[in-house]
């Protein structure tokens, strides 16, 4: 007998319709003979809703606040789920991130896992019970209540699975897979088979939101079987695989994109040893995290410097940096928050060169202006206009031969929020 964690999203919990039709699947995956443990989301928008209210009240809720709030979505899930499941038959018991003890740091609405006590767990199902347990969520060591960031069902899926020992970690969407791109912006994007883990950890890090990154650190570190799947329709969807072997190597295996990004540019500084740690410096020890960094070549003794930190850190780095700014006595900081980050990623560019040429040539022939460029051994980002990241996503796709130009993706639902 295998034991299977399955994770279903916000779409596919997103009605009560929909609920159903996973307690039906979980039975079917019961009925194959197998122990099954459930993760779900909160039903799709609630999240943002939840937000949305401590928002109305104030612009900065307190942070423990705002995770005893947003932890509140998946307890309705879970409920609803095993309700489904009783009506079939089928015994089940839902839990809470605390009531399993998934503990975490104490970093609100980002903890990380640190360990998860799954006797409660190993229990139930050894009296043939399925166990729903909420996604997103742990406590601390304390006994606060603490999320995991937007996207933590997965984590907590993978975390399960590999305290579990699961044979594999399910995770089922609103897409059949991970695909070349996101199929809602690409329709003739290609739905992969298999995507080694190094690669799904890029496209993560770099904005493909099909994964959350630190679901796909964890599985790697655990090496715990990781298929993404969908929850509508039958298939096999992807393999996330430990083995580059045997694999055809295509030169790029994915793109992701980021709008999240802003950049900072001071300009005219003073060109001389120290002056990217003093810029820099002050803004990390605000806890911000920076991104890509170009320095200009100097002209004259003055230098032009910038860096891109995520959308939410913005105006305090802005702040920061203009103070820098001013003791360094530079010109000016100007900032731009429209900009897009496009990433080609793919195990082939190790041994292709010649990848980065194809790329700008491709944007260039769009007129698009690269504005930053970063590299590392799988993969190659730019930072353009974010008018243009759609279209240069497209043109990219087709450059580098991933369109299906055979079938239109298929992306259940309608709104893409969790
Ligand atoms: P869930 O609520 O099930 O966790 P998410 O919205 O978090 O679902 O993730 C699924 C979405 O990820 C898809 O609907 C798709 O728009 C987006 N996505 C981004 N990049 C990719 C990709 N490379 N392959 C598949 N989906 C992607
Ligand atoms: N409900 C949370 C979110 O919207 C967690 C998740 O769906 O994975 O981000
Ligand atoms: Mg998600």
């Amino acid at each position: 007998m295998a034991l299977i964690v399955q994770k279903y999203g916000g779409t596919s919990v997103g009605s009560i319709e929909r609920i159903e039709k996973v307690a039906e699947k979980i039975m079917a995956t019961r009925q194959a003979g197998n122990d099954v443990v459930v993760v779900v989301s909160a039903m799709s928008g609630e999240t943002n809703r939840l937000i949305g209210l401590a928002k109305s009240i104030s612009p900065r809720p307190p942070a423990r606040e705002m995770d005893v709030l947003m932890a509140t979505g998946e307890q309705v899930s879970i409920a609803l789920l095993a309700i489904a499941l009783e009506k079939r038959g089928c015994p089940a018991r839902s839990y809470t991130g605390f009531q399993v003890r998934i503990l975490t740091d104490n970093a609100y609405s980002k903890a990380r896992i640190l360990d998860i006590d799954a006797e409660i767990i190993r229990n139930d199902l050894a009296k043939g019970r399925v166990v729903v347990v909420a996604g997103f969520q742990g406590i601390d060591a304390e006994g606060n209540i603490t999320t995991l960031g937007r996207g933590g069902s997965d984590t907590t899926a993978v975390a399960l699975a590999a305290a579990l020992k699961a044979d594999e970690c399910q995770i089922f969407t609103d897409v059949d897979g991970v695909y070349t791109t996101d199929p809602r912006i690409v329709p003739k994007a290609r739905r992969l088979s298999r995507i080694t883990f190094e690669e799904m950890l890029e496209l993560a890090s770099l904005g493909s939101k099909v994964l959350q990154i630190r679901a796909v650190e964890f599985a790697g570190k655990y090496k715990v079987p990781l298929r993404v799947l969908s929850s509508f329709e039958e298939g096999e969807g992807t393999l996330i695989t430990f083995e580059e072997e045997g694999m055809e190597e295509p030169l790029i295996s994915g793109i992701a994109f980021n709008r999240d990004e802003a950049k900072i540019t001071v300009l005219g500084v003073p060109d001389r040893p120290g002056i990217a740690a003093s810029i820099l410096g002050p803004v990390s020890d605000a806890n911000i995290e920076v991104d890509m960094i170009v320095q200009n070549v100097s002209t004259e003794g003055l230098t032009d410097f910038t860096f891109t930190v995520q959308s939410n850190d913005y105006e305090q780095a802005l702040e920061i940096t203009k103070n820098v700014a001013a003791e360094l006595g530079a010109r000016e900081v100007i900032g731009d928050t429209q900009i897009g980050k496009i990433s080609l990623v793919g195990v082939g560019m190790r041994s292709h060169a010649g990848v980065a040429t194809r790329m700008f040539r491709a944007l260039a022939e769009e007129g698009i202006n690269i504005e930053m460029i970063s590299t590392s051994e799988i993969k190659i980002s730019v930072v353009i206009d974010e008018k243009y990241l759609e279209l240069a996503v497209r043109a990219l796709h087709t450059a580098f031969g991933l369109d299906d130009d055979s079938a239109p993706a298929k992306v259940e639902g309608q709104e893409n929020i969790a």
